[in-house]
């Protein structure tokens, strides 16, 4: 298949390109998912706009108490950021472990998030982070939390002349974080389960706890019985075996050709318990 793709340098630029245009558009911007579904054919006739350079969607940035990171960043500039250190640290483990050198040179945050793959391994530290996506088209911008962006799998409620333009991730003081996924392989296989934890901790209680899960179900979704355990209980031996208990019993994944439904749920509890034990850089001593 012959394609044709327009490079925009500016959204205005784009927008008025897309304009009337029949869907689907696809929106170049690291290419690594795109080149792999065209070699295999598996891309429908659509229009195509190469939207890589357009300043606007790209960079990190502190604004108004949130971290915001353009869509079409690659995960080289997201890993290291000292702000994504400091302020999104699950999202920068699980951006350092994206594929090889290669892919995380060229891919980026929004393609990540873009189709809704329930295994893309941003999105449960995303969810972790109480992240918004941000959505513009020429008829203006809104804003939708990361767990609600994708509808089931690779449906999500973003409009065919829609990009998403960045993601926001409130600031919030004191907060830790850890990404952990199991795969077949430690390197570019797809996760089996993924799982993030971000967290503050203030005195041995919890101000602020979510645990993000990817890959065990058709979106990204929460823990919300073992987040109870660990807002309750607060950082404790007692909180921590329980939480890692009852998080296995509240996920009902599937099984499908990278694993079964036990393994993951055994496996999201042993994650739970590394990716807290990592956020914290200790075990609890009570
Ligand atoms: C060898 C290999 C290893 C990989 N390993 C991993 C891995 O470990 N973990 C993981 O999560 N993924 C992995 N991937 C998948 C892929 O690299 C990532 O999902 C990457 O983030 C895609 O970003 P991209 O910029 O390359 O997207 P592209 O290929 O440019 O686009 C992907 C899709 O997103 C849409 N899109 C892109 N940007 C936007 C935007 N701003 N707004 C709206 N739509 C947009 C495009 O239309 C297209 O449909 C791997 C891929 C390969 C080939």
């Amino acid at each position: 298949m012959s394609i044709s793709i327009q490079r925009c340098t500016s959204l205005p630029e784009l927008f008025q390109a897309i304009e009337g245009i029949k869907p689907p558009i696809m929106y170049l911007a690291g290419g690594t998912d795109l080149m792999v579904l065209l070699k295999a054919n598996l891309i429908p006739d659509s229009a195509w706009f190469d939207i890589s350079d357009i300043p606007d969607i790209k960079g990190i940035t502190v604004k108004d108490d949130m971290l915001v990171i353009g869509a079409a960043t690659p995960f080289d500039e997201i890993y290291p950021d000292a702000n994504v250190l400091k302020w999104a640290k699950a999202l920068s483990e699980a951006a350092s472990n994206v594929g090889g050198p290669q892919i995380r040179a060229r891919g980026t945050i929004g393609g990540n998030i873009a189709n809704g793959s329930p295994a893309a391994d941003t999105l449960p530290a995303l969810a972790s982070l109480g992240a918004q996506v941000n959505l513009l088209s020429a008829r203006g911008e809104r804003s939708v939390p990361i767990e609600g962006y994708a509808l089931g799998n690779r449906r999500t409620v973003r409009e065919a002349d829609e990009i998403i333009s960045s993601v926001s991730i409130p600031i919030r003081a004191g907060i830790k974080g850890a990404w952990k996924a199991l795969g077949a392989r430690k390197a570019l296989a797809i996760s089996k389960i993924s799982l993030a934890v971000s967290a503050v901790l203030e005195q041995g209680s919890f101000s602020y706890l979510r645990i993000g899960l990817g890959s065990v179900a058709a979106t990204v979704r929460r823990a919300p019985q073992a987040e109870e355990v660990l807002l309750n209980g607060g950082w404790n031996r007692e909180t921590l075996e329980e939480a890692c208990r009852i998080i296995q019993t509240e996920i009902s994944p599937i099984d499908d050709i990278r694993s079964t439904a036990e393994y993951r749920k055994a496996m999201s509890g042993v994650l739970l318990h590394d990716a807290l034990i990592s956020a914290f850089g200790e075990a609890p001593t009570r």
